[in-house]
């Protein structure tokens, strides 16, 4: 084939079609992937600053894929997005985390990451109250991660969703806190239980003085606002230290459990953080 533009041979429609190709592949395998059960959860657990206690644990979802192995969220997730199948997949995830939560011996609560989309759908409030019902846990044990993206498409009709699900008890959280662009003002108007601050963020803070700078501004801001903050990928004690030092309320991260189908103990946990 000749490219239009220089004349030159150009090899890239047919890479092209194999990326196209690729990827209806896996989008009809993503829509198999619901009735064969292909999916998990796995979940991290957070702790609060500075006890050491378990808050709560995020449902992370897993697929795997009967060739590929595990697929993860990154790969699966934006593409269930673009093909119009990310509802039904949204809604197995919440309705498994309730079931599954339900059934936890301790009580602490469950985060599920929202889709942007998911929250669009007019009857999400009826699909986490069925779920709630259904498998018996108790609204203050949910929780709904959102990122900024979620609520900047159709401000109003979104917080119209958050309030009605903050009325039925379920706590909300602002994730990847600080890598979107109108951050404050989301803060001002929506009415968040939590930020999770980006761990871009927490990455940094050992080499760079900015990075320990913004974390500080933060979870001051949270201060401020009465809004705990929870740092999310703190993988080195010493990450840990200047998280703790710099005002964060919880942390999340491989230093205290990676993201697993068994719950990380309460004893490692606290004894992890008391380093
Ligand atoms: P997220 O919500 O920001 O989730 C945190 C991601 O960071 C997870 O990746 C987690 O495994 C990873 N992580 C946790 N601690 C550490 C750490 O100490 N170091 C490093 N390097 N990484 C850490 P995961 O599970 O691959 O998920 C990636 C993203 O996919 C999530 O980012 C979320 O946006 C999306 N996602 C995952 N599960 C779901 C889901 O059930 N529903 C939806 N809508 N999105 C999901
Ligand atoms: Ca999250
Ligand atoms: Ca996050
Ligand atoms: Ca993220």
């Amino acid at each position: 084939a000749k490219s239009a533009h220089s004349g030159e041979p150009c090899f890239y429609d047919s890479q092209m079609d194999d990326a196209i190709r690729e990827r209806r592949e896996l989008i009809a395998d993503l829509r198999a992937a619901l009735d064969t059960e292909s999916f998990e959860l796995h979940y991290q657990v957070q702790a609060a600053l500075p006890s050491g206690e378990i808050s709560g644990y995020e449902a992370l979802v897993r697929w795997r894929h009967p060739t590929r192995g595990m697929v993860p969220p990154s790969e699966f997730i934006p593409l269930a997005e673009k093909s119009g199948d990310i509802v039904p997949i949204s809604i197995w995830i919440l309705r498994q985390a309730c079931f599954e939560a339900a059934l936890w011996p301790n009580r602490h609560p469950v985060a599920v990451n929202l889709s942007p989309i998911h929250l669009a759908d007019p009857r999400l409030v009826d699909t986490v109250r069925s779920a709630l019902e259904d498998s018996g846990l108790p609204p203050e044990r949910l929780s709904l991660e959102l990122t900024e993206s979620a609520i900047i498409h159709d401000r109003r009709f979104a917080l119209g969703q958050l309030k009605a699900l903050k009325a039925m008890g379920i706590a909300i959280a602002l994730d990847d806190f600080g890598v979107g662009y109108s951050s404050l003002d989301v803060l001002r108007s929506f009415p968040f239980d939590r930020i999770k601050l980006d761990s871009s963020f927490v990455a940094e803070i050992e080499r760079d003085d900015q990075a320990v700078a913004i974390l500080r501004s933060v979870a001051g801001l949270g201060l401020t606002l009465n809004i705990p903050v929870l740092a999310e990928g703190v993988e080195q004690p010493a990450q840990l230290s200047i998280v703790a030092r710099e005002g964060c309320s919880a942390i999340q991260g491989y230093l205290i459990g990676k993201p697993s189908r068994t719950l990380a103990e309460p004893d490692r946990v606290r004894r992890t953080m008391s380093l």
